[in-house]
């Protein structure tokens, strides 16, 4: 390294998507930086190779579409953010349709070289096996799903016992405007109103004995992924998929997360269900609630058709679906600040999967944050956060404090990683929405295309802004 710069450096232990975006753009602003990535040295159970930003699995960043999808859109702002990870995916493109799909080995490759090639970056190939110590004043952990135990385990010291998550244990999360409230109902259960509660809390389905039946025949034939070897069976307290509770018993899930008990139909109190499935509030906004109790190993096919049978989900749209895997990350919204900094170590922060984002782009983009924060901190300047009309801002919301924490069940750790999605953005000005003129039909599927045009045409505009490009 040539290091040209009269500032110090910052630490980044991880050199993954997160830690190779953090990297790109605190050197990008004339900040040293040295990266230690473990691979080369030490390998984890999923990465092939030493190549830096290594992606594990699918080739695909998913939609590029900046105009109609999430994703497509923070694809969109981390290119007007000078991401190194979009220009070596843009420059390793395969052909994939609607999609962003790169050569795997291409774009590690590129973000390889592009990282060596830095002046001002230096990468040592060696594990960290313990908390940054305290003469790196600025430091960023990035150490993705596949954190080494001596780490994760320095972390857990750092944090608390019930900070760091071991697994995914994923239940579905369904966009609020997809439930059918003619058929559901708001109700916590007995009414209890419980600390920050209204007794209203929960959206309630009800079922009756066919459709428990059904319900509980299409679960036990479902198709289930299978676990990886060096996955274990990761089955613990209070998380077992449904499917093998239901596999154990017919009445399992009846007497576990889909009982009925203190619950009436708002619809039809007369009569009383014989099951039902509760979703609760997911983000601080409303627009997003996840099925209580309800993680699986279904195949996302299996999940959506077999979600859909329960009444007043039946045109539900997923914002995730479920999921059960190895991936250790941190109670983001209690333990980080705005700017992802630990909040009992000032300097110290989190960036990628770790956080408690799921997904290469999502990760990456949290890198870019974290890097750029830290950058401005290195530099005595102001840390400008994006807004949360952006994707960028929205995802870091989430991660930083959008997510709710439950309050009924104080013990369970309720924050699960997140992919970018409309949910997460602020609703609309009233009246945002207009019917385009010489449109004849604009209802359900045209309005929510239209919405999220605007979401997204709202977002770029604030990005840019924030980025000083107006
Ligand atoms: C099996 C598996 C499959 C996945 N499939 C997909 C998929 O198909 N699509 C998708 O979008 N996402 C997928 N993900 C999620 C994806 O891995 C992450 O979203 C993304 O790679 C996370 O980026 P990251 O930078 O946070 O972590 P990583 O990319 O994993 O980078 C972390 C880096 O830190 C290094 N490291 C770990 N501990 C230490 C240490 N103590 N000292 C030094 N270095 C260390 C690791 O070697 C690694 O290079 C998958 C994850 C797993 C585990």
């Amino acid at each position: 390294m040539t290091n040209a710069s009269s500032y110090s450096p910052i630490h980044i232990i991880g050199g993954g998507l997160a830690g190779s975006e953090a990297a790109w753009q605190i050197a990008s602003a004339d900040v040293p930086v040295i990266l230690h990535e473990m691979r080369g040295v030490r390998p984890t159970e999923a990465h092939r190779t030493d190549g830096l930003a290594e992606l594990v699995c699918s080739n695909s960043f998913r939609s590029d579409d900046a105009t109609s999808n999430a994703v497509g859109v923070i694809h969109a702002e981390m290119r007007l953010a000078g991401s190194l990870i979009m220009a070596c995916a843009d420059r390793s493109q395969v052909p994939a349709g609607g999609a962003l799909a790169v050569d795997r080995e291409g774009f590690s490759n590129a973000v390889t070289q592009a990282i060596h090639d830095h002046p001002l970056i230096t990468v040592v190939r060696e594990e960290v096996s313990a908390l940054p110590p305290r003469d790196w004043d600025l430091a960023i952990v990035a150490t993705g799903p596949l954190t080494s135990p001596d780490l994760a385990a320095a972390i857990q010291n750092e944090t608390g016992e019930d900070s760091l998550a071991f697994f995914d244990a994923i239940a579905p999360i369904v966009h609020r405007d997809s439930i059918d409230m003619d058929i559901c109902w708001y109700q916590s259960r007995y009414d209890k109103v419980g600390p920050g509660g209204t007794g209203k809390d929960y959206i309630n389905c009800p079922l009756d004995e066919a459709q428990y039946n059904a319900f509980i025949d299409a679960l036990i034939a479902g198709d289930t992924v299978g676990f990886h070897e060096w996955e274990g069976t990761p089955y613990f307290d209070g998380c077992l998929p449904i499917e093998i509770m239901a596999a154990r018993g017919r009445e399992t899930l009846r007497h576990g997360p889909m009982k009925p008990m203190g619950l009436t139909n708002a619809h039809n109190p007369a009569v009383k269900p014989y099951a039902v499935v509760q979703l609760r509030q997911d983000n601080a906004l409303g627009t997003l609630y996840n099925m209580v109790g309800f993680q699986t190993k279904l195949k996302y096919g299996a999940q959506a058709e077999i979600f859909r049978m329960i009444p007043g989900l039946q045109n539900a749209e997923f914002a995730r679906l479920g999921g059960l895997h190895r991936n250790t990350y941190i109670q983001s919204p209690l333990l980080l600040d705005r700017s992802l900094t630990l909040k009992s170590r000032p300097g110290l922060r989190f960036a990628g999967q770790i956080t408690g984002c799921e997904g290469y782009v999502e990760s990456a983009s949290i890198g870019l944050l974290a890097g750029r924060f830290a950058a401005a901190e290195r530099k005595g300047e102001a840390v400008l956060l994006p807004p949360a009309t952006t994707a960028l801002g929205s995802l870091l919301g989430h991660i930083t404090g959008g997510h709710l924490v439950s309050d009924e069940e104080p013990g369970k750790r309720s924050f699960q990683p997140m992919n970018i999605n409309f949910g997460l953005f602020p609703e609309l000005e009233p009246g945002a929405i207009v019917k385009p003129e010489g449109v004849k039909r604009f209802r359900g599927k045209e309005k929510a295309q239209a919405k999220r045009r605007l979401i997204a045409e709202r977002a770029l505009t604030d990005c840019a802004a924030w980025l000083g490009r107006t």
